[in-house]
């Protein structure tokens, strides 16, 4: 898969994208990420890739055509590639909305800056906008990076344990159970008995019990949407959920 992002401050992506799975990942051949630098793309002898907005107002806003230009050039004839633009307006960054990303082959990410980009950008050359979060951040770069870690950790071969993002929190709709390593007792602290038993079917059960429960009492929201058997369901219900109604009510 390839990433194309488009920043003012390319320099941003050293270090997270050379570092443990995004540096294995790309090693590997799984993964191309292709940092282009805006100005690049900007004409005229100071290359200027912003200016004030219309309407008067505080703050700069990023120009239209050097990111049309890199775009443009970038994708030369490719068609059908999503085009994102990250933004606090866009549509949530979600587990389904990674996976979704995770099917194409390419993706270009366009970082904002400022009060953000011309909205010519938005209206006529992405095909997407998406947030991390309800939260402004200074650019769009730090949200790129989000995206494409998670993005990657679910492309095949990306993680030495291909079942390893399987139970990971959200990919059944539920949040994760809790992990525990050596020693078995710290500080007087000891691991859950069951873990040490040895009895695999017993484990499960007590991972699943405690996914729902912790989702249950963090996340009741997400048990609206998550797959539950009727065994969870029973479960939950000795804990006092009401069913998808409740949950509702308690956001
Ligand atoms: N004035 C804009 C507004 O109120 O919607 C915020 C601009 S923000 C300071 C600058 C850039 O940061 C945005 O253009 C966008 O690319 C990026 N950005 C900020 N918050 C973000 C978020 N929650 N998710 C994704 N990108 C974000």
């Amino acid at each position: 898969m390839r990433f194309d992002v488009l920043t003012l401050f390319p320099g941003m992506f050293t270090g997270p994208l050379e570092e443990s799975i995004l540096k294995r990942a790309q090693e590997r051949g799984i993964v191309s990420i292709h940092i282009h630098n805006i100005r690049d793309y900007a004409t005229g002898r100071h290359r200027i890739t912003d200016d004030a907005p219309y309407g008067g107002g505080g703050g700069m806003v990023m120009k239209p055509e050097p990111i049309f230009a890199a775009v443009e050039a970038i994708l030369g004839d490719e068609k059908n590639v999503p085009i994102i633009l990250l933004s606090p307006q866009g549509r949530l960054f979600t587990h389904e909305v990674a996976k979704e990303l995770s099917r194409h082959h390419r993706l270009v990410l366009i970082c904002g800056r400022y009060e953000g980009v011309d909205e010519r950008v938005r209206e006529h050359l992405a095909t997407d906008e998406i947030s991390i979060g309800d939260y402004v951040l200074s650019g769009g770069e730090l949200a790129a990076m989000v995206i494409i870690d998670a993005v990657t950790r679910l492309l095949p071969g990306v993680l030495g344990d291909p079942g390893a993002t399987f139970e990971d929190s959200y990919a059944w709709g539920l949040l994760e159970y809790p992990h525990y390593t050596r020693p078995a007792v710290f500080r007087g602290w000891a691991v859950p008995e069951v873990l040490l038993s040895g009895n695999h079917a017993a484990i499960a059960r007590w991972r699943r019990e405690q996914a729902l429960k912790r989702t249950l009492e963090r996340r009741p929201d997400l048990l609206e949407k998550a797959r539950l058997t009727e065994e969870d369901r029973a479960f939950l219900a000795r804990l006092g959920w009401k069913g998808p109604s409740s949950s509702r009510s308690d956001t």
